[in-house]
């Protein structure tokens, strides 16, 4: 058999469909964020990020660096083992009685990943609770898509954001069936936010437990950064809420937060949590620094609307489309995969501007997208910068100008 054949065939079609990923080879500089050194060959030395994930530059923050180094000296580099051998650290300890605060929960759980604690936790309690239905919104990420299905629960999509089409299919199980409402805040691809209070009135009227994914809203949104369920004032009546530490907290990990008992459910039962080496102590203490500055500080946030804010109105001022959300993600549709991967090229290449496409299957066919991510960090000559780049381009591709 020649496998590799077979490999090849399979990357010729995505190729083809223009839906192969090629990745940026960057070198991110700290102190200087959001400017990085490229590696490519056809891309100039340096670059300006515009898709990064490190919403508020916290990736470079003197505080957080300066305690990752502390602790490596303190306690080496890695944790040395699962938590149930020998890896349970201190700080990792110190962490969750941090992410608990954040959400006003009894407890949190860490995993090496958001991905991670949104596969385990949802395969966990899908399986775990006695014919436990899962009602998942239909944009939700592949971590909770793949989660649910590993659980082999019986899943149910609803529509998107829609809590009347969740009510109609709440209604339609059974009284005593477990039932779990697993959803976004902020959707990352669209910037849309989900109507929050709506959902949790329906999940609560029919006894369904709520599992909210805040991945892309903690750190950003509410007082103490405890994303959009801590802005609404909705945390105490979501079950479970999930967020990330390797996004607007610039480190890596993820986690899972909720009461006591749920969280010692998921820690007694969960594969993913259980059979895995712990995060490194050193990044457990970096995260925690950084959830406590951003629970006090409110400069990065008020930065980055700022920006965000600056953005969406060049883009109308020069007529380039951009969709509507209430969020910190500005998408602007290109329809097309193929253009939308000449465009960042290009963006690349003549203006040392990096937004990478997004293409299928991170988004439906028909809608690709360049996706933007202003932040704090971003001066205002790198705003106007990328506006002009887009717009020379935008009448090169000809691409239709909003009507006005
Ligand atoms: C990125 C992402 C995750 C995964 O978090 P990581 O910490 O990057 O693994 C989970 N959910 C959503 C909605 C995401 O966008």
């Amino acid at each position: 058999m020649d496998f590799d054949k077979m490999f090849n065939a399979q990357l010729d079609a995505l190729k083809d469909e223009g839906n192969y990923r090629i990745f940026a080879e960057l070198e991110r500089r700290c102190g200087d964020f959001p400017k990085a050194k490229s590696h490519d060959d056809d891309a100039p030395d340096e670059v300006t990020v515009w898709c990064s994930n490190d919403y508020l530059g916290m990736g470079q923050n003197p505080v957080v660096r300066e305690r990752m180094k502390d602790v490596i000296d303190s306690c080496g580099t890695g944790a040395g083992g699962t938590r149930n051998i020998s890896g349970t650290n201190h700080h990792h300890v110190e962490l969750e009685a941090e992410l608990a605060d954040l959400h006003g929960k009894e407890d949190a759980l860490l995993f090496t990943s958001g991905y991670v604690s949104n596969w385990a936790a949802l395969s966990t309690l899908g399986s775990k609770l006695p014919d436990a239905v899962i009602l998942s919104d239909s944009l939700n990420h592949a971590s909770m898509i793949e989660g649910i299905r590993h659980s082999r629960a019986r899943k149910v999509l609803w529509n998107h954001n829609d809590p009347e089409d969740l009510d109609r299919k709440l209604a339609a199980l059974p009284a005593n069936t477990p039932k779990i409402v697993a959803f976004e805040s902020v959707y990352s691809m669209d910037g849309d936010i989900c109507p929050m209070k709506e959902i949790v009135e329906v999940a609560e009227k029919h006894g369904a437990m709520t599992y909210l994914d805040e991945v892309h809203a903690v750190g950003l949104y509410g007082e103490r950064g405890g994303g959009i369920s801590e802005r609404e004032g909705l945390a105490d009546r979501i079950t479970l809420i999930e967020g990330t530490l390797g996004k607007a907290y610039g480190c890596m990990g993820g986690y899972v937060s909720g009461s006591a008992a749920l969280c010692d459910f998921i820690r007694s039962f969960a594969s993913g949590f259980i059979f895995t080496t712990a995060l490194p102590p050193a990044v457990a203490a970096a995260a925690k620094t950084s959830i406590a500055h951003l629970k006090r500080s409110q400069i990065e946030r008020m930065q980055q609307r700022r920006q965000v804010a600056r953005l969406r109105d060049r883009l109308d001022r020069y007529g380039i489309p951009h969709m509507d959300n209430p969020s910190h993600i500005i998408p602007v549709l290109i329809k097309d995969p193929v253009k939308c991967r000449m465009l960042a090229d290009i963006l690349m290449r003549d203006y040392g501007i990096y937004v990478q496409p997004i293409n299928y299957p991170t988004v439906p066919k028909g809608t690709e997208r360049l996706r933007f991510t202003p932040g704090p960090l971003h001066s205002d000559a790198d705003i106007d910068h990328l506006v002009e780049a887009l717009n020379v381009l935008w009448k090169q591709c000809a691409i239709a100008h909003a009507v006005a």
